[in-house]
């Protein structure tokens, strides 16, 4: 039997309140043989900062690089709103991502049937609804330099990002997107802006280029941004996988996300590079939603994104792809016997708390699993 160890990073407000039932489907896992999990708990975000001085500790960072995989809750909240810019609670996630080299970060945007009517769009467009947005996480315009603001000698302002890639970053984006999409229904939308940016063309150049070389048998097709937000709200059955670029990934995939229904409905995984020789890879699992500081300590929060962030660990770091799939099946028995937490239960119906629906969720794996 495999053996993992895993690092769990519960974070602020509604953060370890989900923690808590992934941790229950982790030692059902381990219980029943089906890998050997071994699990270390540490600080990060807030609740860093208050005990460590820091929002990430160097001691954290290091356990997170020797583990298997790291599962983080949300961070933030209020009350840290005055602490040092650069000790936020955020920027204990940013250090994570860029220490452990996490460059491609994978947004399922599923939506399950039981839910389609709460989407923004009508259920015909959104029902059965599967895409994967692949975003580069580590490069582009959030990190291009020069990234100044500087005073002109006429007193004006000027303000300055630098979108740059790089071609071996857009190649190692692409070929996770295009390995992917092999798994799933082997199409790849390739997202730029070719004809108003030169970062555009060379995005599409490596991203043609490594399809034709090696994973021709994918579909490609090249979309531009503004045309992907645009059809992703039209028909969004039409898209598989998506590769794009940290900015336009930042929104295309918050579009995808609102297609859903609810913000706690929606996990991801941010992965580095594999290692050739060990076969090792660092990955990072988590919730898209915040620290929903407005419903933290009352037991509401819906711990599925948490889960389903669970469910991508096991799929790309433990190699328990079918415990995987028995436990997205597990949350989807569970909608379609009307079991919701309060965000996404209809007005006036009845719903359950964090813990219930974990619960619930174990108890429909468990049953999956037989
Ligand atoms: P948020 O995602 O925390 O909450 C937005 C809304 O969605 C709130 O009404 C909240 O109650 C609801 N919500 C979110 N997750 C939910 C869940 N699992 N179940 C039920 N309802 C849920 O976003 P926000 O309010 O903009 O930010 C709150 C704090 O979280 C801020 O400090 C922000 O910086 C931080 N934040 C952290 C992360 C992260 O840790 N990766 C991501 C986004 C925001």
């Amino acid at each position: 039997m495999a053996s993992f160890k895993l690092l769990l990073l519960p974070g602020d407000g509604i953060g370890p309140e989900v923690m808590r039932e992934v941790e229950k489907v982790l030692a059902f896992v381990d219980r029943q043989g089906l890998a050997g999990i071994s699990t270390e708990h540490a600080l990060v975000g807030g609740s860093a900062y208050d005990a460590e001085g820091k929002p990430v500790s160097d001691a954290t960072v290091r356990i997170a690089g020797d583990a298997d995989a790291v599962l983080f809750g949300a961070v933030g909240g209020p009350r840290w709103d005055r602490v040092p810019y650069e000790d936020r609670p955020e920027a204990g996630l940013l250090r994570l991502r860029r220490d452990l080299g996490l460059f491609a970060n994978l947004r399922p945007a599923i939506c399950y049937p039981a839910l389609a009517d709460a989407s923004s769009l009508k259920r015909e467009f959104v029902e059965g609804l599967d895409i994967l947005i692949v975003r580069e996480l580590t490069g582009g315009v959030y990190f291009g330099e020069p990234k100044e603001i500087v005073t002109l000698e006429s007193g004006e302002k000027r303000a300055v990002d630098t979108q740059v890639y790089t071609t071996g970053e857009i190649d190692r984006i692409a070929r996770v997107a295009f390995d992917l999409a092999r798994k799933r229904r082997n199409k790849v939308s390739s997202a730029e802006k070719r004809n108003v940016m030169k970062s555009g063309v060379l995005w599409n150049e490596v991203v043609t280029g490594l399809h034709r070389a090696e994973f021709a048998d994918v579909e490609l097709e090249h979309v531009l941004a503004d045309n992907c937000a645009m059809q992703l709200v039209r028909r969004p059955k039409q898209f598989d996988v998506i590769v794009t670029d940290n900015l336009f990934g930042d929104v295309l995939s918050d579009i995808a996300a609102t297609l859903t229904g609810s913000l706690g409905m929606l996990p991801s995984a941010s992965l580095g590079a594999r290692d050739p020789a060990t076969g090792r890879q660092a990955a990072l699992f988590e919730p898209v939603h915040g620290s929903a500081p407005d419903i933290a300590g009352q037991g509401k929060a819906n711990p599925i994104a948490m889960i389903g962030s669970l469910a991508m660990a096991m799929r790309y770091s433990l190699g328990l792809a079918d415990a995987a799939d028995a436990l997205e099946k597990a949350v989807s028995r569970v909608l379609d016997d009307g079991t919701r937490t309060a965000d996404i239960a209809p007005s006036g119906t009845n719903s359950v708390g964090t813990s219930e629906m974990g619960d619930a969720v174990l108890a429909a794996f468990a049953g999956a699993l037989g």
